[in-house]
Parts: C-alpha cells; structure tokens; sequence
C-alpha cells in the first residue's frame, strides 16, 4: 500500500523533529522515517547523557533531554513515525511528486521530501577483516534475528559494548560454546554485565578473547571460524558456525549519494531562502546541508526547519497566500497547537 501525503521528513534528529513542529504550525501533517529504532538522531544515538549549552534559553539541557523535549512539543501534531527503516530509493514521478520506498517496503507518494539526514543513516560498522565480505550475511551477522536458531552451535561475537555483552549472556548456556572477542581488556558496557560475563568466562561454555580479527578461515570450502591476532602477535584459529559484531552504529551517507542531489562533498547544495535542494520539492535541514557560512548546530537546523516549512507550504498550495502568525496571539495557532477549541 502506498502512503500519499503531502511531505516526508528523512530523519528524525533535532531537525528533522522541529521540522514536524514547523509544519504543524502550518497545518502541515509530516510522516517521519529514520534508520535508528529510536528518534533523536545524533543526541540520543551519540551522546544522549551529555549536557548541551547553546540550545537558546536552555541553559544546560542533557543531548537525551532535548529530544523528549522535542517530542512533547510535536505530539500535538501526531506525526506518523516509521522507525527502524532506511529510505532507500526516492524517484520523481511525472506528477512532479516523489516516490519513496524504505527498507522495510513502505512506499509513499509525497508532493514534497524534508532530507533531515545529518551525516547519513546510522549503520552497523562492517567486519572488513580479509575474506569476511563472502561471508557477510550468511555466517557473519549484524544483529541476531533469531536467537533460539542458535541453539547448540559455536559462536563467536564481537564488541565490548552492551549490545555484544548482553547477547553474551543471552545465549550463553543455549550455544555449544562462546568466544567472546574485544580489542582491549576494558569494556563500554554496564560493569554489572561485565562482571557476569567475567564469572561464567570458563574457558569451555565461554571464553573471552582479547585481539583483533585478521582474516576468515575455511575448512573444505565451508565457513571455518576467524584467525585472531592476540596482543602479543600470536595467531589463534577460533572455530565457530556464526559470527555476530557488535561494533556500534556509524552514519553513512548511502543511497542519498544516488538521488541526483547537488553534493559538496557529503552534504547537499541548498538556497538559504527556502533551504530547497537542486531539486524542486525536495528541501535539506540541519546537518545534511551546506551554504555559505553553514555551521553544524542544531540551532541552525531549527532555524532552517522554520523557513523550509513555509516553503513547503507554498508548494503544497501554490494558491495561497502564507502568512506568518505568533503562536502567543494566534487563535488559529492556538487551536493547531491545541490549547484551545
Ligand atoms: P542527526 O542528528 O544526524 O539526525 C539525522 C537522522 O537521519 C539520523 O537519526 C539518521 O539515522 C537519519 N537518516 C539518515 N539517512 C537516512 C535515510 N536514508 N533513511 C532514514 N533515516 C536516515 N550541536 C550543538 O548545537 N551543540 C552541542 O553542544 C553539540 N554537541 C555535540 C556533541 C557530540 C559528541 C556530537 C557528535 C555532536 C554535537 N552537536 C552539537 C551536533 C549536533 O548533534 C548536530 O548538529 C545535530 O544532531 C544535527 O541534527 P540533524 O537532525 O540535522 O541530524
């Protein structure tokens, strides 16, 4: 089923979220669609403990903070998000609309396309080690769809962080044996799920391993295990039938390189009147974008989310005629905002 709508916000970090807010005010309804399971882009992906100084009239606000805050200003817009899906392919149809489909099949048919995608989407950080792209997919993993298949085999994962620590634990007792590998002694993850691992780390049912992987290793042309070279330099061959990498998320630019975008290097050409691409329709805001003097705050992502609004409002109805209205004064806004009838 296609979704039609009037615009499409790729992205939901701090821009793309105050854009949901921008176009509320207009009586814009804005479907949101982002890579990561959750909103917040970088602040809640990167840094969603640490405190930001410069958000105007916030004194200290922490990265995680800003984007509950974010939230609770949208919802009276209801935007409709799609989370946990990467906006894969967007083509201009005869219509002069767009056509998106994501990762997960949802197509929409929009009249206009907000790119809010910061540095790119969030991506799992691949396995590079030599011979491990033949095996990418089928016997080395990203992310554990079905954990019960793994029942009774050897595995190996990779990470120090709480996603690799609590698969770890997870599957332990269920999969022959564990090799749990990270590249130094010190862990990112919960010291409780540390101090777990640490006490169940037998040697047999499960082992830690320090090193780095250094290539794949078959035995009669099937999937044998990985060679991993420990601290001293010394190779060890470790056997298993999945392998599981846990090394976090990093932006990628990706499929947006492909959609015929004016780009100066990994960002997207954009006016500072409308903060509209090389493509009519199609705006950028915040991270994504550059012109002259850009700077990469989430400031400037609001301030252009603002103007982009009325920009796709004159899009979307070409035959009228936009007003600018405060939200203090506005009986209009006021019921758009719903605080009053
Ligand atoms: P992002 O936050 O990057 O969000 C973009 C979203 O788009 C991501 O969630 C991504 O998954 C999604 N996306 C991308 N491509 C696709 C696709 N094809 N399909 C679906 N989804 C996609 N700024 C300040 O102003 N003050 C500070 O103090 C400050 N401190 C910082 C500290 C750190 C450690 C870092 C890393 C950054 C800091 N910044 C700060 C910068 C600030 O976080 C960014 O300017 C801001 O996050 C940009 O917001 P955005 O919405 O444009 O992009």
């Amino acid at each position: 089923m296609t979704i039609q709508t009037d615009v499409v916000i790729i992205g939901a970090g701090p821009s793309g979220l105050f854009q949901v807010f921008e176009l509320g005010l207009l009586d814009i309804h804005a479907h949101v669609v982002d890579s990561l399971p959750q909103v917040g882009g970088q602040c809640a992906e990167l840094y969603p403990d640490k405190p930001i100084y410069d958000i105007p009239a916030l004194p200290i606000c922490g990265a995680q903070e800003l984007v509950d805050r974010l939230m609770e200003q949208i919802a009276p817009f209801k935007p409709e998000l799609h989370l946990g899906q990467t906006v894969t392919r967007l083509e201009q149809t005869a219509a002069g609309r767009f056509r998106l489909e994501t990762s997960a099949g949802t197509v929409f048919d929009t009249a206009t396309v907000i790119l809010a995608a910061g540095l790119g989407a969030f991506q799992p950080r691949r396995l590079r080690a030599q011979g491990a792209d033949a095996w990418e997919h089928r016997t080395i993993h990203y992310r554990i769809r079905d954990p019960e298949s793994l029942s009774g085999k050897r595995l190996i994962i990779l990470g120090g962080g709480d996603s690799a620590l609590d698969w770890t634990l997870e599957l332990h007792g269920k999969a022959e044996h564990i090799t749990l590998v990270h590249r130094r002694s010190e862990y990112r993850a919960q010291p409780a799920s540390v101090s777990k691992m640490k006490n169940l780390a037998d040697g047999r049912t499960l082992k830690e391993f320090h090193g780095h992987v250094r290539s794949v290793f078959e035995t009669e042309g099937a999937f044998g295990g990985l060679e991993i070279v420990d601290p001293a330099g010394e190779h060890h061959q470790v056997a298993a039938d999945e392998v599981f990498v846990f090394w976090g998320l990093s932006p990628n630019l990706g499929p947006i390189a492909e959609w015929g975008l004016d780009l100066d290097k990994r960002q997207v050409r954009v006016d500072t009147e409308k903060f509209q691409t090389n493509i009519p329709g199609l705006f950028a805001v915040g991270d994504i974008n550059t012109y002259p003097g850009k700077k990469k705050l989430i400031l400037s992502g609001f301030h252009e989310a603002a103007l982009a609004a009325f920009a796709v409002q004159q899009h979307v109805h070409p035959d009228e005629k936009v007003r600018l209205q405060y939200t203090t004064t506005s009986p209009l806004m006021h019921k758009r905002l719903g605080v009053s009838d």
